[in-house]
């Protein structure tokens, strides 16, 4: 059986650079590829105008181009554009683009499905069906350069992007590398579930990142509840994990907290946060519950949230509440895949 031709863009810039230069053409040409590939956004080969006939048919003959199909996409009163992509294969994906004053962020996937099943996130609800292979993580940017010149990623879409580790530090360093997306390693954000030995995999990476993480719960007991991962990576061992990690990479971490009514931000919530976050330099991001039907949550009032938020300043946490952006369509985690499947 003849293997199926990879997807141009899921090669590295060194590949591509070694491609090049394997069947004789100047180095430059892999500079003017990638540049049609990542800054440019062709959908295709022929695209690439400046590129002799000769070589494109090389390119053709050891590689494809496999565009995302829109099959819906939604704009928000406040600017914000969701996608859901349909994949070769059937599966759906989604991605948000969402403008503010001063950036403008792409929101991506980088599974089709979920493990890990939150007791509050959409993008579990169906289960998970496989790991996108790194073009299709791109791909996702590259349509949204489309639209808007991007200044932001954050690995917030469907998904664990630690469990599709190796795709997704592939797409990240084209994201980053000045010839490729080009957006400064700062201004990527992973956010993850609490993978622990990824965690610590990417403290050796040497990448200025951002990194960000779902805590959520304010003990084990809590954290149990509300996310299946923590029995297998309990909250003091991430706890202990993310010390290790801002030590050793001297990077701040953010926390993500999500606030439902009587769950997570009670006055016990607040006593329990101070005992385990006593001395830790972190920032933490107060999410509100974004109902989803299958579960029966509520967000708490706008009283209480601040409220909350105020007791986390007092004990020296830096906290901050995320504006929803998107509501009236459907642009938390997960949703409008979930809705049409
Ligand atoms: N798997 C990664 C990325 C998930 S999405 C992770 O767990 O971090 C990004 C954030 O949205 C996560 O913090 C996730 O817990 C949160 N989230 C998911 N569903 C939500 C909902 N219904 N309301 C508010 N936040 C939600």
């Amino acid at each position: 059986m003849i293997s199926p031709k990879e997807d141009i863009r899921s090669l590295s810039l060194n590949g591509l650079a070694s491609f090049v230069e394997s069947i004789g053409e100047k180095s430059f040409r892999a500079d003017q590829i990638a540049d049609w590939l990542y800054q440019k956004a062709v959908d295709d080969f022929d695209g690439m105008r400046n590129i002799s006939k000769p070589l494109l048919h090389k390119l053709k003959d050891e590689f494809t181009f496999t565009p995302l199909k829109v099959k819906q996409e939604l704009i928000s009163e406040d600017g914000t554009r969701k996608v859901l992509f349909e994949l070769s294969d059937n599966e759906t994906i989604e991605t948000v683009l969402i403008p503010t004053e001063k950036r403008v962020t792409v929101c991506v996937s980088t599974q089709a499905g979920c493990k890990f099943g939150c007791r509050f996130c959409a993008s579990g609800i169906g289960g998970w069906q496989r790991n996108l292979d790194v073009f299709e993580i791109l791909a996702q940017i590259l349509y949204m350069k489309k639209y808007r010149d991007v200044t932001h990623i954050v690995f917030m879409g469907v998904g664990e992007p630690m469990d599709n580790y190796d795709n997704l530090l592939k797409a990240i360093k084209t994201i980053n590398a000045p010839k490729g997306i080009g957006i400064g390693a700062r201004r990527i954000t992973i956010s993850t579930c609490g993978v622990i030995p990824k965690i610590q995999k990417l403290g050796t990476e040497g990448i200025q990142l951002e990194l960000a993480i779902s805590l959520h719960g304010y003990n084990n007991e809590s954290r149990n509840i509300l996310m299946p991962v923590n029995k297998k990576y309990p909250f003091k061992d991430l706890v202990a994990a993310v010390k290790e990690y801002i030590k050793k990479t001297k990077r701040q971490v953010t926390f993500e907290y999500i606030l439902i009514k009587d769950v997570t931000c009670s006055d016990e919530a607040v006593k329990e946060l101070r005992k385990h976050l006593k001395g830790m330099i972190c920032k933490m991001n107060l999410i509100p519950y974004n109902p989803v039907s299958e579960f029966d949550h509520k967000p708490p009032s706008r009283k209480e949230a601040y409220q909350f938020r105020d007791a986390l300043i007092d004990m020296g946490v830096h906290a901050t509440i995320r504006t929803p952006r998107g509501r009236d369509v459907a642009a938390a985690c997960g949703q409008l895949r979930h809705s049409t499947k």
